[in-house]
């Protein structure tokens, strides 16, 4: 494949691999989800395009685009775009500059408790052991939130939102958008995707409760 050095080549199969495993477990219908990773060229990002089912989702469908969501001319084609949330991808990559990758899904359990939460603008969740596979957490005993905006078509309602989240409480691992899905972030794909596991434990977990 054309387009990627052969260190991003690696990462493009390894990054389709997830996004069919995430298919698999139901996460990602109906042509929904996006996902990203930082390449080894600085400012310049592979991210999920447009529309594509995922089930048959390959590394021809991944596209180079910088951090301004521009996508990069030997990319570019007729109906190539990328996701409308794009521009999510690009402020946490440059909110955060040691993330390398981001992950959205959309499940059943994701959207229908960030529907049931939506008044409280956050799930907290405590005393689980699944919590140290977010990032940073060393045991069980903690409060971990998980902020809840609202939907919107305008990546700025979400990004402003999202901001003020972010200074209550700056070591959050992602958020749900009311009725949509789920973002979670991390410094490479398998932290990343571990993430994404991790939440949608707790998402069981919190539906097994009954709450
Ligand atoms: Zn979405």
């Amino acid at each position: 494949m054309s387009g990627w050095t052969p260190q991003d080549e690696n990462l493009s199969f390894q990054l389709v691999e997830v996004i069919r495993f995430f298919n698999q477990k139901g996460w990602s219908p109906a042509t929904s989800t996006n996902y990203s990773l930082r390449t080894s060229i600085p400012n310049e990002i592979m991210i999920s395009k447009s529309g594509v089912d995922k089930l048959y989702f390959s590394q021809e469908d991944l596209i180079k685009i910088d951090l301004e969501g521009k996508i990069a001319p030997d990319f570019q084609g007729p109906g190539i775009k990328s996701s409308a949330e794009t521009e999510i991808h690009t402020w946490l990559y440059k909110k955060f500059p040691e993330t390398n990758c981001v992950l959205h899904t959309h499940s059943t359990l994701g959207t229908a408790l960030s529907m049931i939460f939506a008044s409280e603008k956050k799930i907290s969740f405590d005393g689980l052991e699944i919590l140290k596979g977010l990032e940073g957490n060393t045991t069980h005993n903690l409060k971990e939130i998980l902020p809840i905006v609202p939907n919107s078509q305008d990546m700025k309602d979400i990004i402003r939102d999202m901001e003020i989240h972010f200074k209550e409480n700056p070591s959050i691992h992602g958020f749900l958008i009311a009725g949509h899905g789920l973002y979670t972030w991390g410094k490479d794909l398998f932290t990343t995707k571990r993430h994404i596991e991790t939440y949608e434990f707790l998402f069981e977990v919190t539906q097994a409760m009954g709450k």
